[in-house]
């Protein structure tokens, strides 16, 4: 039998990877508008790092690491997010020290083990961004805003969830505020909330069974617990999202599933993906650089898409545009035609222009049929007659029209002057 892919693992084939390309360069042209800048860091890491920064106690560092000894014996991961691994490589390279506000994107694979379905694989892709060294409300405003031009740009509806989980002065009463209201419930819990209750109480607001779901109704609210300071700091994220006209719900069951987050989280949900919900989600995080020992009270504010969501959305949401065809195909009949389109084709590509031809020397009607399966703008014919003559045949492959073009023996220039042609039609 032949070996196919792992399971959850994915090819992404050349049939719908310009989707993909659309939404990366989308992405990036934003984020340049916004003055980020990309970093790349390296999908594996040690253990630690991210045990360290998204919680002993959570359902990716409990069960969906790929976590394995190195051949050395160290415990090595293959990140399951990106936030931890620009962190450290921000750290590790006192990137602070070169800009006291530092806005980095990385795009690319993260990995988790998860029981794969739509919108939920084992290796799935990120578009990951972090704004370090502030925790102004405006910048979670703007980040916020930044995310949401992004899915504007892409054409994608989606509705955007917010919330403030609180800081180390006011998250500890509602954890036990959480805790008393958890020793209250009478119905039973699913067996992670039994553990959750211990461990983690947060989390149980983020299970996703129905029954736990109903009893948490009557859960106390995180919003009725905040600090003053962490109350003034939402209402002021929350005023400038109304100022920039971002259209928001306040979610106070929403915790995210990563221990990190302080204050501010958001989510970009849709109900089109079924239980996937979310496209996007991010929050602040400002006591994750000082835990990762880099500099103490370094804030931080980030978001994550994952970019096959955003695929399925798109295919659902938006007209799938047909890959794009090339500009000419240039068609020979004949060894001497042959030579002269191999020529004329690199000098065309070289100018810009996206030109082919057929190396085998097939037939003239197989070589228009592939300039259809291209989906040409224009063939260029180069036949014995036209050779003779010295005029080539240029058509204009939807309108059918055809022009001669007189040709020289001067190849180079002679190619210069028709892509120069091409390009401006
Ligand atoms: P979910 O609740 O769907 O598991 P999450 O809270 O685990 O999402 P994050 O860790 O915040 O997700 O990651 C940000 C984004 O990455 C998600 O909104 C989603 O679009 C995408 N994502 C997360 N896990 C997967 C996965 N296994 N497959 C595909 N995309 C994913
Ligand atoms: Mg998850």
């Amino acid at each position: 039998m032949s070996i196919k892919a792992l399971k959850g693992f994915k090819d992404i084939l050349p049939t719908e990877v310009h989707t993909w390309q659309r939404i990366e360069k989308v992405a990036r042209d934003i984020f340049h508008r916004f003055e980020f800048s990309e970093i790349k860091v390296p999908i594996l890491e040690k253990t630690k790092l991210f045990s360290r920064s998204i919680g002993e106690a959570t359902d990716i560092v409990e069960k969906e690491m790929y976590t394995f000894t190195d051949r050395n014996g160290s415990s090595i991961t293959m990140r399951p997010e990106g936030t931890a691994s620009v962190l450290r490589a921000f750290i590790e390279h006192s990137l602070h020290a070169l800009q006291p506000i530092q806005k980095l994107y990385t795009i690319g694979p993260m990995f988790r083990h998860e029981r794969p379905q739509k919108g939920r694989l084992r290796q799935f892709h990120q578009i990951s961004v972090e704004v370090l060294g502030t925790d102004l409300p405006r910048q979670d405003a703007e980040l916020i805003a930044m995310a949401w031009l992004l899915l504007t740009e892409l054409r994608l509806t989606v509705s955007l969830e917010i919330n403030s989980l609180g800081c180390p002065a006011c998250r500890p009463e509602f954890n036990q505020a959480l805790i008393d209201f958890l020793a209250s419930c009478e119905g039973p819990l699913c067996e992670d909330c039994q553990r959750r209750r211990q461990t983690n109480p947060l989390r149980v607001l983020d299970c996703k069974d129905e029954n736990c779901q109903e009893q948490y109704k009557a859960a106390p609210s995180i919003i009725d617990h905040l600090c003053p300071a962490c109350t003034d700091h939402f209402q002021a994220v929350q005023d400038g999202l109304t100022l920039l006209e971002i259209p928001y719900k306040s979610n106070s069951r929403m915790v995210r599933g990563l221990d990190y987050y302080t204050r501010t989280t958001f989510e970009l949900v849709t109900d089109a993906l079924g239980a996937q919900s979310a496209v996007g989600a991010g929050g602040r995080y400002d006591g994750l650089v000082g835990q990762l020992d880099g500099p103490k009270d370094m804030p931080g504010i980030g978001f994550a898409m994952g970019i096959e969501r955003l695929v399925l959305l798109l295919e659902q949401q938006t007209e799938t545009s047909e890959p794009q065809g090339i500009d000419i195909f240039v068609v020979s009949l004949g060894t001497a035609a042959a030579d002269l389109a191999f020529k004329i084709v690199h000098t065309l590509r070289k100018s810009g222009v996206q030109a082919t031809m057929d190396l085998a020397g097939r037939s003239m009607k197989n070589q228009m049929k592939q300039a259809g399966r291209n989906n040409a703008r224009y063939t260029l014919i180069i036949g014995e007659d036209e050779l003779t003559k010295g005029q080539l045949v240029l058509r204009d492959m939807q309108t059918r029209e055809q022009e001669e073009i007189a040709f020289t023996d001067e190849i180079t220039p002679w190619s210069k002057a028709l892509a120069a042609k091409l390009l401006n039609k």
